[in-house]
């Protein structure tokens, strides 16, 4: 795994976060041993989900007012 920043080799590490309902979730990612960036699977799949929804969302509520 190369970093998308400086192309330095990135490692496999366990994160832990508290965003789901059912509390503590650990999953694994990346991080940049040169640089710091962090790359995860769940951040990665946010983000290319929560824009989608929200443009659809906003799609909906201004066709339903018109
Ligand atoms: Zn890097």
């Amino acid at each position: 795994m190369d970093c998308p920043r400086c192309k330095g080799s990135m490692i496999t590490e366990v994160f832990e976060d508290m965003k789901d309902d059912t509390g503590h979730i650990c999953f694994y990612g990346y991080r940049c041993l040169i640089c710091g960036e962090i790359l995860d699977p769940v951040i990665m799949a946010n983000r290319e989900n929560r824009p989608h929804m929200q443009a659809r969302n906003r799609k909906l509520m201004a066709s339903s007012r018109a």
